[in-house]
């Protein structure tokens, strides 16, 4: 058993957090209160390479895995600039096309993604159906060559800044309720096609979006694998790596709160010494970092699993690394707030900020209760719950 990194992966991860310091969470929290985007972030990580580290070589990315990717969205996030589209993009799209995706479809969306010019979001949650994908209510109906899309969807995280969008429909000649999930890449712009944005309780430059999709018709390739078969495996594909980049996210976050926590309590001085020294303060932080570690440690080991090819494994291990990675980054933020006093709940001091992005780690992209669902059954074996 080796805990330790590649030097290739070292210099990465060295690599990415000296970008991330470049811009620093000042900058994340400015462009989200602009109503802007982090595009110079996101250009200068596609330039160096960063956002491709997954993507085959072939076609312009790094030829690495997800270790690698997590490490990015972990370093990225560490640094005070979690980026959502990380998950989305290289992580989802990107490996479900480089898995699944017809060679036309790898040649002209992989290196755009890998060099950061193309942005793939995903859209998979309903009003309707909601955490039960098998409800799925947005049907794709075969016209001629072209495929015709109708539906609704919620939450689409990052459609204003993306060209295309990954639609997962049930292919209407199903019939049998059984899913029959098919995967399309949408252009934003498509006509029928409209979005409106979600307010939501989240200090991030990137958007949550409601899409109509009103008969939305895009030509036979548009469907991933070029064949309604592939739909399921290409879904499937897609999990894993969602799941344990969000989870190094919320690592790099929590990582990025109880490094501002740390020094303010050594420094902050109330009784004559800091108030790091009283243990109310220290063992709560000491408490959070130590389930900081236990979560890192799970995703390195989900990461390693996916890219030994291990699915099944990678499934359990990413399932409990999302679990716990959010938990720590929750407890992390909520602590760090904590130990700052009222300074805790200014901008100035950066933690509040991440109050909202890290609770809604604890629901998306899939919530801490089905995972528990997905524990009980499918490593405890109990009868499935619902
Ligand atoms: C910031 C953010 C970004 C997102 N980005 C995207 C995106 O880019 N693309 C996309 O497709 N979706 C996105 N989502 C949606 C996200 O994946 C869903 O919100 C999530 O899967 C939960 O679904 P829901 O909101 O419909 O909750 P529901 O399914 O309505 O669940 C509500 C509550 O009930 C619980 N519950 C439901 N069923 C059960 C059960 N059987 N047993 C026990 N408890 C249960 C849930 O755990 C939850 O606590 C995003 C959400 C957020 C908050």
């Amino acid at each position: 058993m080796d805990f330790d990194y590649t030097p290739e992966q070292v210099q990465l991860r060295d690599a990415v957090a000296t970008l991330g310091r470049r811009y620093g969470h000042e900058y994340f929290v400015g462009k989200a209160k602009s109503g802007g985007h982090t595009d110079e972030l996101w250009a200068d990580a596609g330039k160096l390479g960063y956002l491709g580290v997954n993507v085959p070589t072939e076609y312009g990315g790094g030829g690495g895995g997800i270790t690698e990717l997590a490490i990015v969205c972990e370093e990225l996030a560490a640094a005070g600039c979690p980026l959502l589209l990380l998950v989305v993009s290289p992580a989802i799209a990107a490996t479900i096309i480089a898995r699944h995706g017809t060679p036309d479809q790898r040649t002209r969306f992989l290196p755009g993604i890998a060099d950061g010019s193309e942005k793939i979001v995903f859209a998979i949650t309903e009003p309707e159906a909601g955490s039960n994908f098998h409800r799925l209510g947005t049907v794709a109906q075969r016209d001629g060559d072209d495929w015709v899309i109708s539906g609704r969807k919620c939450f689409i995280s990052g459609v204003d800044e993306a060209g295309n969008v990954l639609v997962v429909a049930r292919t209407a000649d199903a019939g049998t309720g059984k899913l029959a999930p098919a995967l399309f890449v949408v252009p934003t712009n498509a006509a029928g096609l409209t979005r409106s944005k979600l307010d939501m309780e989240i200090v991030s430059p990137e958007n949550q979006w409601l899409l109509y999709l009103d008969e939305v018709r895009v030509p036979g390739e548009a469907l991933i694998g070029g064949d309604t078969a592939a739909g399921l495996p290409a879904l499937f594909a897609g999990l894993n790596p969602e799941r344990i980049t969000v989870s190094a996210m919320a690592c790099g976050t929590a990582r990025y709160a109880l490094g501002r926590a740390s020094s303010y309590v050594a420094s902050r001085d109330v009784w004559g010494r800091p108030i790091g020294s009283h243990q109310g303060v220290g063992h709560p932080l000491a408490h959070a970092q130590i389930q900081l570690e236990l979560a890192r440690l799970m995703v390195a080991k989900a990461a390693s699993l996916y890219d030994a090819g291990r699915d099944i494994e990678a499934g359990v291990s990413a399932n409990m690394a999302k679990y716990a990675a959010a938990e720590a980054s929750a407890l992390a933020i909520d602590t760090a707030i904590q130990v700052h006093g009222g300074n805790g709940m200014t901008t100035e001091y950066g933690v509040a900020t991440l109050l909202g992005a890290s609770r809604a780690g604890r629901i998306a992209p899939v919530s801490r209760e089905m995972i528990l669902n997905f524990v009980a059954q499918h490593v405890l074996g109990q009868a499935k719950s619902y």
